[in-house]
C-alpha cells in the first residue's frame, strides 16, 4: 500500500493509474479535511473562503471546526423564549452537501471550553444536538467535544486546561448519543488554497499568507522548539536536569518530557520568549533560522500590502477607476470569489476599500 503523498503524485500521472490512485486517495477512511462551521452557516460562498472549492467535491470525510459562539446563533434567546434557528441548521447541511456531494462522515469539533450549558442534564449544548440530529441520511455524524470535568475530580485548578476533558459523541441508530473518551483515531488535513489569480486573487492571496498560512506555520514551530529543548537536555545518553529557562519560574525538570508538559500548561502564552532559550545546537540554530524566515516573509507581505494600498491612495481618479474596474470585472466573472452580493457591493471589495485606508494591515 503506498503512502498518501505517493498516491497524490500517482494521481498526476497516466489516466489509468490516476483513476486507481484517486480512488485510494479519496477513500482514506481516517483522513478528514477541515471546513469552518461559520462559513457553512454563512451560506458557504467561495469568495469567503481561501480554500480550493473543486477539491471539496471529492472529499468524503470532513471535520468541521465549530466555535462555541455558533451555538448562540443557532439557539438564541428572544425575550426569555428559546428560539432555534432551523434556517441556519438547514443552511449548514445544504452548504456541506452542495460543496461535498460525496460526503460520508462528519465530525464536528468544538475544541474551546464553553461554560454556557443551559441545562446540566444535557451532555452538550442544545444547538449542537439540533445540528447533529438534522444531518442528512447516509452520513455518519459525530462530535468531538471539550466538556467540563465533574467538579469533584478537578480539585485545585492549577492550569487553564485543568477543568476540561475531550470526549467523542457518536449518534446511535436509536437516536441517542454514545459517549467515549476520545482517542483521536483520524487525522485532519487543511484544504489546499485557491489559485490566487487576478487583482482580487493577488490581494486575497496576501491575506491568506498573512492571516492563515504564516500564523499556522508559527504555531507549528512552537511545539518543535519545546521538544528541541527537551531533547537537548535529555538525549538518553547523558541526561542534564534543568530549571525552567523562562524568567520568574522556579520549576525544575529531572526527567525527559516534564518540561514539554510544563511548557504547554504554564507557558503557552509566552511563545516568543521561547526563541531566546533555544538550545545552542544545530537544531536550535535551524529553528531560529526558520523563525527568522517567517519574520522576513511577513515583512515582504506587508510591503506588498503597502504597494497595493499606495497604488490606490496615491492614485488619481483614472488610476483608481482602473483598479475598481479590474476588481468589478473579476468579481463578476470569477466563480472563485463569488459572494452574496456582486460588484461594488461584494464584501470583498468593501473589505478591500476599508483596508486600503487603514494604516497597518
Ligand atoms: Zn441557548
Ligand atoms: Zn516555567
Ligand atoms: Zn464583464
Amino acid at each position: 500500500m503506498c503512502s498518501v503523498s505517493t498516491l497524490f503524485q500517482l494521481m498526476h500521472t497516466s489516466s489509468k493509474l490516476r483513476r486507481e490512485a484517486s480512488k485510494l486517495f479519496w477513500g482514506q477512511k481516517t483522513t478528514y479535511f477541515l471546513v469552518e462551521a461559520e462559513w457553512l452557516i454563512d451560506k458557504a460562498y467561495p469568495g469567503q473562503s481561501f480554500w480550493d472549492m473543486a477539491f471539496l467535491a471529492n472529499v468524503q470525510n470532513v471535520e468541521v471546526e465549530y466555535e462555541p459562539d455558533i451555538s448562540k446563533k443557532i439557539c438564541c434567546h428572544n425575550h426569555g423564549t428559546l428560539v432555534i434557528r432551523h434556517d441556519l441548521i438547514d443552511t449548514f447541511w445544504a452548504s456541506l452537501k452542495h460543496w461535498c456531494p460525496n460526503l460520508q462522515k462528519v465530525i464536528l469539533n468544538q475544541s474551546k471550553g464553553d461554560y454556557c450549558l443551559e441545562d446540566d442534564n444535557e451532555p452538550f449544548p442544545r444547538a449542537l444536538q439540533c445540528l447533529l440530529q438534522a444531518c442528512p441520511p447516509g452520513i455518519k455524524r459525530s462530535l468531538l467535544y471539550l466538556e467540563q470535568k465533574p467538579q469533584s475530580s478537578t480539585g485545585i485548578l492549577q492550569w487553564r486546561t485543568d477543568p476540561w476533558q475531550r470526549c467523542l459523541f457518536q449518534y446511535t441508530d436509536g437516536g441517542g448519543w454514545l459517549r467515549t473518551e476520545s482517542q483521536r483515531m483520524w487525522r485532519t488535513i487543511l484544504m489546499p488554497p485557491k489559485q490566487f489569480k487576478g487583482p482580487v486573487g493577488h490581494y486575497m492571496g496576501l491575506r491568506y499568507e498573512a492571516h492563515k498560512k504564516i500564523p499556522l506555520q508559527r504555531l507549528g514551530l512552537w511545539p518543535l522548539i519545546v521538544e528541541a529543548l527537551d531533547c537537548y537536555h535529555f538525549d538518553g545518553v547523558r541526561d542534564k536536569p534543568f530549571s525552567c529557562p523562562l524568567s520568574g519560574c522556579v520549576a525544575y525538570f529531572n526527567e525527559g518530557g516534564e518540561w514539554s508538559v510544563h511548557a504547554a500548561e504554564v507557558h503557552h502564552r509566552e511563545k516568543k520568549k521561547l526563541l531566546e532559550v533555544l538550545p545552542s545546537n544545530r537544531i536550535g540554530a535551524e529553528l531560529r533560522e526558520r523563525s527568522q524566515a517567517l519574520d522576513k516573509k511577513t515583512k515582504q507581505i506587508q510591503e506588498k500590502f503597502r504597494i497595493i494600498r499606495e497604488a490606490w491612495v496615491a492614485g488619481d481618479e483614472t488610476a483608481q477607476e482602473e483598479i475598481r474596474q479590474s476588481w468589478i470585472e473579476q468579481l463578476h466573472h470569477d466563480a472563485a470569489w463569488e459572494t452574496q452580493e456582486t460588484g461594488l457591493k461584494s464584501m470583498l471589495w468593501v473589505d478591500f476599500m476599508q483596508n486600503v485606508y487603514m494604516v497597518t494591515e
